[in-house]
This record gives C-alpha cells, structure tokens and sequence, in this order.
C-alpha cells in the first residue's frame, strides 16, 4: 500500500506550528519533522547541525545525471505580540493558513516538501532531486547555506537551484506579469568615524566637534544622486513593464526615472529605483553623550548596495568623497552582487513551466534589491534562480504581513507552486 503525500496546507500548518523564529533559531526541531516525513517514504535525510540547535536538513531522492535543488530555510523572524491570531497556531481557515512563515518562507518549504513526496511516490524520478531546507537565512546564513557550502558541498551539488525569491504577480495593461529572480544586488555596507577635539560646552571653540563634522557627512552621503546604471536584466524588465503599462519611449540611463515614476505604488517605484542604481543610505549615528561636553568622537552605519561593476575601491572612493575630509572610512562587510544568467536552458525551463501552470502570464527576469541564500550557491557555481508561483488574482496586501503582523497565504497560492514543482522536477529529471 502506498502512502498518500500529505496535502500542502496541512504541511505548511505543521511547520507553521514548530518554533523556529531566530533568533534564537531552533531549526533543528524542523529539520527532526522533515527527517521523520521523509523516512516515512523510505527517503533517508540527514541532518547537518554546526551549533546545538541549528540543524539543516538534506535529503536526495532518484538518480540520473542530472540534477537540481529545492532550496528553502526553516528559520523565520519572531513575531511581535500584536497579532490578530497565534503567529505559531499554522491555523487553517477560510481558504488560508496562518501564521509565522506562511510566505517567508515555510510556504515554499512546504510547497517543496509535497512536490519532492510527489515525484517519489509517482515515479517521475529520472535524475536526482535534491531537498535542502537550511537554517540560519535571516541573520545572514553562516551557520545554514555558507556552513554547507564551505564543509559539505557535495550535499548541494546540482545543475540548478529554485529558492524563494521573485515577487507576487502583477496586473498590467490587461496582463499579468510573474517574475523570476536572477540575481541580487551586493552590499557594502561602509562605516564612518569622526575624531575631534573635546572641551566643555561652554566654550566651543576651544575644540573641535565631531558631531557637527559627521552630521554634515551623513547630510551629504543622503543628498547624493548616485548615477544611474542598468544592466541589461533591469533594462529588459523596465522596458517590459513599461509596454505593458503602455508607457511609451526608451528606457535608458537618462529616461529610467521618467518611465519608473509613471508606475503606480510608492514601492513598486522605490524597487524599480533601487535595482537601477547603488543606494547609499545612512541609517546609525552614534556620537555625544552629554549637554555640556563637545565630543571628540563620532561613528555613523551606511548601508550601501551595488550593481555588477560596483567594487569595494569604487565604494570606498565615493563614500571618502562624500564624507570629507576628517572621516575615515572602512567596509566592514562587503558582498559582491550575484547573478545567474536569463539565457540559459535552466531559465526557459522554469520559464516554460511557470507559463504552463499560470496560464497566458508574461514572464520577466527580476533583480533583488536585498539577499537571499541564493549568493553563496552561485558564488559556489551553481545558477540559483528565485521563483513565487502566487496564484493569479493574488491578494496583494498578503506580501506586506511577510515579516509584520498576521502572516498568511491562500491555499490557492500553495497549490499552484506545488504544481509548479512538480512539472518542473518531473520535465527537467525525466528529460
Ligand atoms: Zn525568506
């Protein structure tokens, strides 16, 4: 007698229900029900725990020669107390699971999951489907993706990787457009320290105030204009956006804002603005510490993110400019942007199977303005590619409870990525 794969939901109201908000983390809980859910199908797992608590689970199901990976991570943020239901109840109602993850990311593991026991228990295994459901993805990986990257890599070898990533549909002139995420902008994030000379408030002029200096810094580096820059992923996505929108002329540098601000939805705009230039943003500054004394000291946090061609030097130099003389400036943590290639047999692929479950949808390249783990596997050689198969008609104002309040997702949305899953790994295996 064969075992019947678990419906979706009730995969997703389970994983919902196991705490993994991080920190502190706990994946390993989730990486036990996964393992357990897996042998039940006679598929054996393991699990890769750097740290107490923190494990990952991989499994790898069929053989042949080729290859890809279904990768999600199983931590989520925590959630504040102000929910309208319990954020760790994975309650299922009204056509919706609720809950802590239920977009970011526990639908797509669950999504992955159901698919993976699909093509186990049909058969439709031609190659090797690999299921990595990683830890550690929203305080920046290290002890998830980059940990199995750098200790066991054959763990994550395959052709191609599907991750999260991409965004919800979009009506457009009468079409809706569904995105594939093929890349992500670097960061670069610089830190600034003033030194001055301290004396008594009273009489300011005797020193030198470190303050004041970083404070008009931090006034130029938020008034700059960086320069606009399109690679080519952004200019086919622009342009494209823009025929459907029925925004006439050229996208080019000079154009890009004009075209971008005819858009509607404040952050639809900012996306747009963000992937088509660096963004310097300075967000912390710490200096003073009492009324009556002129500091000597200040220290001021940018987040700078970049676009291909964007380099540490290129940074470090606009950056030194922008703060003046008297600042220095360091990179403390510098991440070069990542990419896989739009032309590619991996690409049409997912390209193809996505126009075939979704319907009569455009289908565009898109480019992240923040991180996933996708980084450490292409940085590793393996193209990574980011895909969210909402259902068309997807309510829009879900997108915005991914991280804030009231998490959920309509079973509409699970079921359609599932299939999406399931053809994709059954066309590319069986292939
Ligand atoms: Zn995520």
């Amino acid at each position: 007698m064969s075992l019947a794969v678990p419906p979706v939901e009730n995969i997703l109201s389970d994983l919902i229900r196991l705490r993994t908000a991080n920190p502190p983390g706990g994946e390993t809980v989730q990486a036990h029900y996964l393992k357990d859910l897996f042998s039940r199908f006679g598929v054996a797992g393991e699990i890769v725990e750097p740290e107490p608590g923190r494990g990952s689970f991989i499994a790898s199901m069929g053989q042949g020669n080729r290859s890809l990976l279904f990768l999600s991570h199983s931590d989520v943020v925590p959630a504040a107390d102000d929910w309208d239901f319990d954020p760790f109840g994975g309650e299922i109602t009204g056509g919706y699971v609720r809950g802590r993850g239920a977009i970011d990311c526990k639908s797509l593991t669950a999504c992955q999951i159901h698919a993976a026991l699909q093509l186990v228990t049909t058969g439709r295994l031609g190659g090797r489907l690999i299921l990595a459901t990683t830890a550690d993805e929203e305080m920046g990986g290290m002890l998830g993706v980059d940990y199995l990257v750098a200790h066991r890599p054959e763990l994550l070898k395959a052709d191609f990787v599907v991750n999260e990533g991409g965004a919800e549909p979009l009506e457009l002139g009468g079409r809706t457009a569904y995105f594939i995420q093929v890349g992500e902008k670097g960061t670069a994030w610089s830190r600034l320290r003033s030194r001055g000379v301290s004396c008594h408030g009273s009489v300011p002029h005797l020193g030198d105030n470190a303050v004041a200096r970083m404070a008009a810094a931090v006034v130029r580096i938020a008034d700059y204009q960086p320069q606009t820059t399109l690679i080519p992923e952004v200019t086919t996505l622009i342009s494209s956006l823009a025929r459907l929108q029925g925004v006439p002329g050229e996208v080019t540098p000079e154009t890009v804002d004009e075209v971008v601000e005819a858009f509607s939805g404040k952050a639809f705009v900012a996306y747009l603005k963000a992937i088509s230039r660096m963004t310097l943003s300075p967000n912390a500054i710490h200096g003073g510490n009492k009324t009556n004394i002129v500091p000597d000291e200040c220290q001021a946090e940018v987040d700078v993110r970049v676009l291909p061609g964007q380099d540490q030097d290129m940074v470090m130099r606009l950056v030194q400019k922008l703060a003046g003389e008297g600042i220095e400036v360091s990179l403390p943590n510098f991440q070069t942007p990542t990419f896989s290639p739009s032309e590619s047999p991996h690409y049409k692929i997912l390209r193809d199977t996505l126009v075939e479950v979704a319907g009569d949808v455009e289908c565009l390249p898109c480019l992240s303005s923040g991180a996933t783990d996708s980084r450490f596997l292409r940085r590793a050689g393996i193209p990574a590619y980011g895909v969210s198969v909402f259902a068309p008609g997807f309510d829009q104002s879900l997108r915005e409870t991914m991280h804030g309040r009231n998490e959920r997702i309509d079973i509409a949305s699970l079921d359609l990525e599932a299939e999406f899953l399931v053809r994709l790994g059954s066309r590319y295996l069986s292939s």
